[in-house]
């Protein structure tokens, strides 16, 4: 039997964390086992469905190169099919339309929370039976009244429900529309799905959709319920704490890389191995190893996994690309004869992100408008007008502009002037780079080139 999975998110919100790792797992699972993955979207929920959240879902997988194999579907278009089976299992008396009013039932709900029961439909419906023109009813599902439902999850183990647990299910609301738990099933029956991999708030779900299933006498799929993301001081993963939007980590500079390895090491683990390849992933992936306990999800490491990935992808179009994208996010003109291969290398070993590697190698791109005097103040020292002014004049005589011609040029002032050199190299980076901190400045002046440096020392050299 060839594998399939899906991935089904509703398009009530957009992809957060949790359900990229849904999406994930599903895909290599599929990958792993050289199977098919389906992308089906739950739209079916129409007040708080949209479209902006059904791209938004598109461009997060697509970004993150989880490609599916069939989809999308939306379910909006398949209800037909729905239809057909409702009126397939109320034929076979499988189903059964209910004319409680809303006011009946929230009256029933409230008398047996009052005695101490747990709220569920008395099934009035089932048992007497109605014939009325009435069109306000609901289609519920007749759960089997006895027996068990048990399912070997492969991630939890056996699960067992009691039917005398479970009430009848609305298949149908009021307004025509099946529900949600009634299209995941007849959706998975239809799409020959044989593994669902989904998150654990659903497990409750599975017995309900099992016993469809049954009444339906159709495939039961494997199902495999993976444990929530919380945040990393174990509070509840909460949208306020996290980019609850992962492609906002995209905006934000981070490598589709790390958000995958982050997300895939979030409850599964392979011996060791902190990093992984896509490749890597797709061969050892495996719903064994995926914990049953909640999984942490660590901004911190969010932002090592991405430092990593940063420093250790090529230096190519891809890269340089995205770094202009940031300059220009944060109002920062560039012009192509830059050498950006050169920036890049120098600068990304400090940064954690795309948008860090353009927020601090900005100074290559553009003025220094704001000099912090009191910055330049504190490296001030006897003399040092003068000494910037012979640096400057010896500066302008290089002929060939590179780092080591500058560091002679700087060694021959240090000595000069019985001045450390680490001093004079501290002059230089105020006055070309703004900041106290900066990687080997010599480079620097080599990147920006001679003009843009002899022009920034005489800056300084007229207002100290
Ligand atoms: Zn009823």
């Amino acid at each position: 039997m060839k594998i399939k999975t899906r991935f089904a998110p509703s398009s009530t919100g957009c992809l957060h964390i949790g359900s990229v790792r849904t999406a994930l797992y599903s895909w290599l699972f599929a990958q792993r086992y050289h199977g098919s993955f389906i992308l089906r979207i739950e739209d079916t929920d129409i007040k708080r469905s949209n479209n902006e959240y059904i791209k938004n879902i598109i461009n997060t997988l697509k970004w993150l190169g989880i490609m599916w194999d069939e989809g999308p579907y939306l379910q909006s278009d398949r209800l037909t099919l729905y239809k057909d089976k409702i009126t397939e299992m109320l034929d076979l008396g499988h189903a059964y339309k209910c004319y409680c009013s809303i006011d009946r039932l929230k009256k029933l709900r409230l008398q047996q929370i009052s005695c101490g029961l747990k709220p569920s439909y008395d099934r009035k419906c089932r048992y007497n039976k109605i014939s009325s023109n009435d069109q306000d009813y609901v289609i519920r599902f007749k759960n089997p009244l006895s027996g068990q439902v048990i399912f070997d999850d492969k991630i939890r183990g056996e699960i067992i429900f009691n039917n005398s647990e479970l009430d009848d299910l609305v298949i149908q609301r009021r307004n025509g529309i099946p529900t949600y738990n009634f299209c995941v099933v007849i959706d998975d029956l239809d799409m020959e799905i044989t593994h669902v991999i989904r998150g654990e708030d659903h497990i409750n779900n599975t017995p309900r959709q099992i016993n469809i299933l049954k009444s339906l006498n159709a495939y039961i799929p494997h199902y495999a319920h993976v444990s929530m993301v919380i945040n990393h001081d174990k509070s509840n993963f909460s949208k306020r704490k996290n980019a609850c939007n992962v492609l906002e980590y995209k905006n934000q500079g981070f490598l589709k890389e790390s958000i995958l390895n982050s997300v895939l090491r979030l409850g599964w683990s392979y011996h060791n191995q902190e990093i992984f390849t896509i490749d890597e992933m797709k061969k050892k992936f495996s719903l064994r190893h995926v914990s049953k306990s909640p999984s942490e999800f660590n901004f911190q490491k969010l932002l090592w996994l991405n430092h990593y990935y940063l420093n250790h992808i090529p230096i190519d179009n891809f890269l340089i690309n995205q770094l202009k994208k940031n300059l220009q996010k944060i109002d920062i003109k560039y012009s192509n004869d830059m050498n950006f291969t050169k920036i890049i290398d120098l600068m990304r070993s400090r940064c954690n992100t795309i948008q860090d590697l353009a927020i601090q190698s900005r100074f290559f791109f553009e003025e220094i408008t704001i000099l912090n005097i009191d910055v330049i103040k504190k490296y001030l020292f006897n003399k040092h007008n003068m000494i910037l002014q012979f640096t400057y004049d010896k500066l302008s005589i290089i002929k060939d502009w590179n780092s080591s011609n500058i560091v002679d040029i700087l060694k021959s002032m240090s000595k000069k002037f019985s001045i450390v050199l680490k001093n004079i190299f501290m002059l230089l980076r105020i006055s070309i780079t703004g900041s106290e901190t900066s990687p080997n400045i010599s480079v620097i002046m080599e990147i920006l080139g001679k003009i843009k440096t002899l022009c920034r020392i005489k800056k300084i050299l007229k207002i100290s």
